[in-house]
């Protein structure tokens, strides 16, 4: 995929049924042909990934899985799949650092072991980062650097140009609003600058930075050209059909 804007649908434990899943995936990949500048990225439950891939090639649409292991190769991994798994069955994405996954134990190591596994199968991580609560003295900020830091460890620079930033406030996913849209383009650049600090400013000026939380039809345009990110991950409004088809045109708009 080239660096246009992007837009990535986290479906989580979502829909019900393989019926359903092809269905929506079916609408949004023909949504995203029509499409000029933006490219779209889907992460249904893994064992939908295989299912709802395209027989051929598909314009501006691409799958990715909500996780991965950090096991590599194959063995007694109970409950386990590898990135190299979803490799092979389609998959060129994989998030990892989801708050829902950092809340059951995720630790910044097990995520930048994920990122590293990503890598090393052939995806490209989407890590997620976000503070759980803000402050009005910006202590978050020491935060959320870390955050950073700490789950970028294991990347080495060169794969820098393969990794993309979703900057999640936790507070924010799940609610009813999104974080104001000069916030957004606040911190996205204090994310920029925390990535430049790790893998170079030329690093830090490229990395694609997504904004997620509570992102819908009505908001995205709005996010995306006054909180100027690059992107945005979208977990709800990803499985409401229309909606997420609308808000892939608004967000082609810009
Ligand atoms: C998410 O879970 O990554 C997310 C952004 O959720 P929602 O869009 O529903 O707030």
């Amino acid at each position: 995929m080239s660096n246009r804007r992007l837009v990535v649908g986290n479906w989580k434990m979502n829909p019900g049924t393989l019926a359903e899943a092809k269905k929506i995936a079916r609408k949004v990949k023909r949504a995203a042909a029509g499409l000029e500048k933006t490219e779209v990225v889907i992460c249904p439950p893994f064992t939908f990934v295989a299912a709802v891939k395209p027989r051929q090639k598909s314009k501006n649409f691409a799958l990715g899985a909500q996780s991965v292991s950090v096991e590599e190769g194959v063995g007694a991994h109970t409950g386990e799949v590898s990135a190299a798994m979803l490799s092979d069955i389609g998959a060129e994405f994989a998030i990892v650092g989801h708050s829902e996954q950092r809340k059951k134990g995720d630790t910044d190591e097990m995520v930048a072991q994920r990122l590293k596994a990503a890598l090393d199968g052939g995806l490209t991580p989407i890590v997620c980062v976000g503070e759980t609560v803000r402050d009005k003295a910006g202590a978050y900020m020491e935060g959320l650097k870390d955050q950073i830091k700490n789950s970028l460890a294991l990347a080495p620079k060169i794969a820098a140009k393969n990794i993309i930033i979703a900057y999640e406030p936790v507070w924010a996913i799940g609610a009813k609003e999104p974080m104001v849209a000069d916030q957004i383009y606040e911190t996205s650049i204090f994310v920029k600058k925390a990535f430049a600090d790790i893998f170079g400013s030329a690093n830090g000026l490229k990395v694609r930075v997504l904004y997620g939380g509570a992102v819908n039809f009505r908001n995205a345009y709005e996010i995306m050209t006054a909180g100027k990110v690059d992107g945005l991950l979208v977990g709800r409004e990803s499985v409401n059909t229309p909606g997420f088809i609308e808000l892939l045109k608004a967000v082609d708009r810009i």
